[in-house]
């Protein structure tokens, strides 16, 4: 967040602390700043609680920018959920700013981080390489997730003590359901012909492939802003894919698929989709898609990919 959108964020406050708008409604208020934290939110409260996620369905999440009413919803809120790493730290930013913050819960807070990896044929970035990033995408390990869940849902229940017991066992059943998928993949990886994943994308998913023991080969790490990869990335795949056999080539959802279906097309394998959920689109947020869904599309495609 720039200077002037300090600045902004002060004068929003001040008014808003003098027209003392919304302050009639006693329910619980939650603000998400985006899908992982939205999802982990709404699993616990279901509908005993009111959820704002702000990061439009659908968008970009690390290009977002909070807007004033953002700014303002927060400041009014009981509890802010975001995953506190680089896309999210404006939350960090405006809750600092504010005389008396509401209750706050980052999900890289919760379990043991790593940092953006650099696999062999990925494409350089330009920043310094000593300079690690932490990797945020931490909601990709199920494993890690239940944790957030376990958490979230103990912060919760101490915020609302009047739904404390609607929102543990709310937690319970999300993480048996949780606890399933995990037990899937464990035997998908261990019955699997091969482990090795190739994505033509970016590589959200360094939690997911440590926690279940896979290779990776990827386009980009992390989520860097670049999104066209060179010829020599290209063709780096290309090789690989050939040389593993692989069935098919990775995209991320929300992305271009034109790379992977040049890479698939010169191997010879199809081209499947891998949820990372760090947003979703506007018809599946609109439908209730949640994680247990949406990673759980990620068994069939696990499947595919290791057979
Ligand atoms: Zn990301």
């Amino acid at each position: 967040m720039n200077k002037l959108s300090v600045l902004l964020l002060a004068l929003i406050l001040l008014f808003a602390s003098c027209t003392g708008e919304d302050n009639d409604d006693s329910g619980f208020r939650i603000v998400a700043s985006d899908f992982p934290s939205y999802d982990a939110a709404r699993a616990i409260a279901g509908n005993d609680a009111e959820i704002v996620m702000l990061l439009p369905p659908g968008t970009e999440s690390h290009s977002y920018d909070p807007t004033p009413r953002d700014m303002i919803r927060i400041a009014e809120c009981d509890l802010v959920v975001y995953t506190g790493g680089p896309s999210d730290e404006w939350v960090r930013t405006i809750i600092s700013s504010l005389d008396t913050p509401p209750a706050s819960f980052a999900l890289t807070d919760q379990v043991e981080l790593l940092t953006e990896e650099h696999a062999e044929g990925m494409e350089e970035e330009e920043h310094d390489h000593n300079v690690h990033e932490i990797d945020e995408h931490v909601w990709t390990s199920p494993r890690n997730e239940i944790v957030i869940i376990r958490n979230l849902s103990e912060l919760m229940a101490g915020l609302n003590l009047a739904m404390a017991d609607d929102y543990r066992s709310n937690a319970l059943s999300y993480i048996s359901k949780i606890e399933e998928m995990d037990t899937a993949f464990r035997s998908i990886v261990q019955t699997g012909k091969r482990h090795t994943l190739i994505f033509a994308s970016r590589f959200p998913l360094l939690y997911f492939v440590r926690e279940y023991g896979l290779e990776y080969y990827a386009a980009f790490p992390g989520c860097a802003e670049e999104s066209e990869p060179s010829a020599r990335t290209v063709a780096f795949l290309i090789d690989k894919a050939r040389e593993l056999e692989v069935p098919c080539i990775l995209n991320i959802e929300l992305s271009s698929q034109m790379i992977a279906d040049v890479i698939a097309e010169e191997a010879g394998c199809d081209v499947m989709v891998f949820n990372t959920l760090h947003n979703v689109t506007a018809s599946d947020f609109y439908s209730g898609k949640n994680y247990v869904d949406l990673m759980g599309e990620n068994v069939g495609v696990l499947r595919e990919a290791l057979n």
